[in-house]
């Protein structure tokens, strides 16, 4: 073969482009992403070679080398990892295919604002990021188990260069030029210092060893050793107490590709039936591309350490597809295949046990932190609601008591049991009305009556809300009614009596007002419930409330 010059994909070329003239920042974060990339390169292998012990080529001593030199402007990032082939060296350095950096690319052109340009760096645009510091970069790499071998090269601009090559080691090296820059020098990413002082920041969790060429100085002579900076021990073994909030915080941002801090963990270790550690985190906002088909649930799952898959579904129900983390069992075998472990009962038990502990952090913070949860419940209360009336009601007990809707009594959210406990003597039944605007809800003529009654009254504005409400049906057992059914009862016998007379009394008037509207209404009734409207609508007995009726009208079909 020889020598090819392609084009990048459109997108990765304006994603360079930003890359390339971003305010750099967090441009540090560079060495992050292209050594996570060699792990995610040795964790592929591994898995592979479960099955295929040829891919190992005899060498199973995983790790990760860095070195740099001053004089050449380089430094070498080189892993005895999977490596890539012809073909996945244009698929993977030409096109953007990772969902994050379409994600982040789909921010900056809605974003108009220059300051956005910093999020790069703690986005993590993957390999990308590296042209933040390098005017070049070379990647030599061969696939493991084939014969052939490549160079990648570029200067980032709208090309790049295939070459074949011959390489002995499988895997990848990774050489970056360092860019010339007066204003924001890039040369303390060649320093012994920076690198230590990096690794240790940013993976220290990695699995495998990362070793860095230092000079050691022997007498007179100074020879080059390699020197492991990292601890090894991925931070989901390490016991709670000895993980700070930053640490957490950082995994979190460098491994599931966010740009802002989780809003919380929750790090179990579970033993039992099932025994597993799993690190979960519930983000701070809903992700860019969360409403989009993009979006893919599920957790990573590793066994023994050892990286199974990335997305498994099976472990997180679709109400709680918000939540990003990992799980490690032991409890799995090392040779069930990624299509067999679909159907792992285990697997089903597991998602079921991590569910419960979703749920019961989740009332946790309810009951102990109002105000983070009401952020959580900014970004994701929509899918809980969604989540009660989904699989036809099966987890709604469990998700009714997450639910928090905003109500007469003040202008903080309120629980269902919170309102149940304010209910009067008299009171049977949970009352609420629903719209889109919460301050036209507050002024609904058909609010009055049940206010004067001093009953609290729900406002559902959010399409899905009177859904779950009609899913749930009751809480408490007490039933839930809408303030715009006609048969309220809220009368009492006197009342009644009083009503029945003047409706008599006043038929004609009635009769009249019914024969006027006929087509667009069923029924002209007098009422006590309005106390300063002259008149109101409702809904039919038993009928469907407007706003039902508004959503429905706007499902297909
Ligand atoms: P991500 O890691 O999120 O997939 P990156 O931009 O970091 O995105 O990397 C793009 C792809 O390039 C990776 O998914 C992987 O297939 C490939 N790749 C990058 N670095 C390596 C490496 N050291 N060894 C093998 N493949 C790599
Ligand atoms: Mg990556």
């Amino acid at each position: 073969m020889s020598k090819e010059t392609l084009n990048f994909q459109t997108e990765t070329s304006e994603l360079l482009n930003l890359v390339i003239h971003s305010i750099y920042t967090h441009k540090e974060i560079f060495l992050r992403e292209l050594v996570s990339n060699a792990s995610d390169a040795i964790d592929k292998l591994k898995f592979l070679s479960i099955t295929d012990k040829g891919l190992l080529e005899g060498d199973q001593d995983f790790k990760i080398e860095i070195a740099a030199s001053k004089d050449k402007k380089v430094i070498k990032i080189s892993d005895n990892g999977i490596g890539m082939n012809h073909d996945e060296l244009v698929a993977n350095l030409g096109t953007i295919a990772k969902s994050g950096s379409k994600a982040f690319m789909k921010a900056m052109k809605e974003s108009k604002k220059q300051s956005d340009l910093e999020i790069i760096g703690q986005f993590g645009v993957g390999f990308y990021s590296a042209f933040m510091v390098a005017e070049k970069i070379t990647v030599a790499t061969r696939r493991a188990g084939e014969e052939k071998a490549y160079k990648w090269e570029s200067d980032g601009k709208n090309t790049f260069v295939i070459d074949e090559i011959k390489k002995e080691k499988r895997g990848t090296e990774i050489t970056l030029h360092i860019r010339e820059d007066k204003e924001n020098p890039n040369d303390e990413y060649l320093e012994e210092y920076k690198i230590r002082e990096l690794i240790k920041k940013y993976s220290d969790y990695v699995r495998y060893p990362i070793n860095l060429e230092v000079e050691k100085k022997d007498g007179d002579k100074t020879e080059k050793i390699m020197e492991t900076l990292n601890s090894m021990i991925p931070i989901w073994k390490k016991n709670k107490t000895d993980v700070t909030e930053e640490e957490y915080n950082e995994f979190y941002i460098s491994k599931f590709h966010d740009w802002e801090k989780p809003l919380m963990n929750i790090h179990i270790k579970v033993e039992g039936n099932i025994d597993y550690t799993a690190l979960l985190y519930i983000p701070s906002r809903t992700p860019m591309d969360f409403y989009t088909k993009d979006y893919e649930k599920g957790l990573q799952l590793y066994t023994k350490n050892v990286f199974i898959m990335d997305k498994c579904k099976q472990l997180v129900p679709d109400h709680f597809r918000f939540v990003k983390g990992l799980v490690d069992s032991a409890d799995f075998s090392l040779n069930i295949s990624r299509e067999i472990l679909q159907q792992d009962r285990q697997l089903q038990s597991l998602g079921k046990n991590i569910q419960k502990k979703i749920q019961r952090e989740l009332e946790n913070l309810l009951k102990n932190d109002r105000k983070k949860y009401e952020l959580f419940w900014d970004a994701f209360g929509t899918d809980i609601k969604a989540g009660i009336y989904s699989e036809y009601g099966l987890h709604k007990d469990n998700l009714k008591n997450l639910l928090i809707f905003h109500s007469t009594f003040s202008d903080d959210k309120t629980t269902l049991s919170e309102y149940v406990s304010r209910m009067t003597e008299d009171q049977k039944e949970i009352y609420y009305v629903s719209g889109e605007d919460l301050e036209s809800l507050k002024k609904m003529p058909q609010m009055e009556a049940v206010k004067e009654k001093g009953y609290e009254v729900l406002f559902l504005n959010e399409r899905v809300d009177e859904f779950a409400i009609r899913t749930l049906m009751e809480f408490d057992g007490k039933p839930f009614k809408s303030v715009t059914e006609s048969n309220l009862d809220l009368e009492d016998e006197m009342e009644k009596k009083i009503l029945e007379e003047s409706e008599g009394e006043n038929k004609n008037l009635l009769d009249g007002i019914q024969d006027a509207l006929k087509d667009k209404i069923s029924k002209v009734k007098l009422t006590n419930r309005l106390k300063s409207s002259a008149v109101c609508l409702v809904s039919g007995e038993n009928g469907i409330s407007f706003e039902m009726e508004k959503v429905m009208k706007d499902i297909p079909g």
